[in-house]
């Protein structure tokens, strides 16, 4: 068996990782005082024939970085890509299957919002070839929709679903908890509600409050961090009694439903990123590039859109895979971290070695996975693989 030797810190990549499709629709209905996503609330109509355009363009360009290869998924996400009319998603994804191959069982998923879909628009997202939608639901109590500023109530959220389910097989519920005034009760009873429309995915996400929003302004008193933790395990609790499995911090999935772009995104494959304020990752032999775009659409819109295209730093490359493989639940196989990073495994002996003395990963010949303390100390974990410099 032939061993290669190369030089400290040199990326060594044997066979590129699956390529997948994220494309940022950033407009709102109304800014959500918790959000800190690259959204804006729509003044007037938006402008969707401009938009696409632009996206396309903005495809184009990446192309001589992609040439031969085939994207595995696509993401529209936002903002509220439900805004967009199906005649407009449809342009989208026709215009990108022109210009690059999309294998024939691609996931191809949509993020919508209660309140902003009528039935005939999710007839018309799938018939443009979205196979699977995402409904940001996040409550069924209308006093915490209210309390998270969302422009939906629950019986729009309810019937949402009912609608989504009548056009999708492949639906995912976005739900939150940790929210003002939420009992460790209450939360339990959003779970079960979600779980009662058999749903192939659901994903439940703790409230937290990020700097640049209204909530940091002005905090909302929320649940203690024992709460939270308790309605964290009330999440896997439930979900798991009712088939799911949990494979990701905030994610749950009947058998063979997990989200293949997300997984694609914490199993560091690389994605090209489209649309305002996206970012995306692309593999070479011999090195990992991130790009990323001007984050204000009117910005984007004029198409000089390159804000940052880099090299990633090989001394970056451990933490940047740990901060998306360590959230996985059954944690990653050893090789993946060379055949991702291109670095020697060797690299992160040590790192590994005080992670597993405090008790935060566990590890055999062939996996590395965080402890459940690993999973609630995630920054402490990561931060270990920090690059020294
Ligand atoms: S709907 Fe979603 S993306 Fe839009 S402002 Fe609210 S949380 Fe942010």
């Amino acid at each position: 068996m032939a061993i290669t030797v190369h030089p400290p810190g040199s990326v060594k990549i044997a066979e590129l990782p699956p390529l997948a499709l994220y494309v940022h629709l950033p407009w709102c209905v109304r800014k959500c005082p918790y959000c800190d996503f690259n959204s804006h609330e729509r003044g007037g109509a938006l402008p969707e024939r401009e938009y696409v355009g632009a996206l396309v363009a903005d495809l184009e360009g990446l192309l001589p970085s992609i040439w031969g290869r085939r994207i595995v998924s696509i993401f529209l996400g936002g903002g509220t890509p439900s805004l967009f009319s199906p005649e407009s998603i449809d342009r989208l994804l026709s215009e990108v299957r022109a210009r690059v191959p999309v294998e024939p069982d691609a996931e191809i998923t949509l993020e919508a919002n209660p309140g902003t879909v009528e039935a005939g628009r999710f007839r018309g997202y799938r018939e443009a070839g979205v196979n699977r939608l995402s409904l940001g639901v996040q409550s069924f109590d209308d006093a915490m929709l209210a309390a998270l500023g969302r422009i939906h109530s629950a019986d729009e959220a309810r019937l949402a679903i009912e609608t989504a389910q009548a056009n999708f097989e492949n639906v995912n519920l976005d739900l939150m908890y940790g929210l003002p005034g939420q009992s460790i009760a209450a939360a339990r009873s959003e779970f079960e509600e979600a779980i009662r429309f058999q749903t192939p995915h659901v994903s439940a996400y703790q409230l937290t409050i990020e700097p640049n929003t209204v909530f940091y302004r002005h905090p909302p008193r929320l649940p203690e961090h024992d709460a939270c933790a308790d309605m964290q395990l009330a999440a896997e609790e439930a979900l798991g009694a009712a088939g799911f499995g949990h494979y990701e911090i905030s994610a749950f999935a009947r058998p063979g439903r997990r989200c293949r772009h997300n997984l694609n995104y914490w199993e560091f494959g690389d994605y090209l990123g489209i649309g305002a304020g996206a970012h995306g990752k692309i593999s070479f032999a011999d090195r990992v590039t991130r790009h990323e775009r001007a984050r204000q659409p009117l910005e984007y819109l004029k198409r000089n859109s390159f804000v940052e295209h880099r090299e990633v730093p090989s001394r970056e490359l451990p933490f940047e895979f740990m901060l998306n493989a360590l959230r996985l639940v059954d944690g990653f196989p050893a090789e993946l971290f060379s055949a991702r990073t291109g670095l020697p495994f060797t690299m992160i002996d040590k790192e590994l070695h005080a992670a597993e003395a405090k008790g935060l990963i566990e590890r055999d010949l062939r996996r590395i996975r965080p402890t459940e303390r690993g999973r609630h100390f995630l920054s402490d974990l990561t931060a270990l693989f920090l690059a020294r410099s």
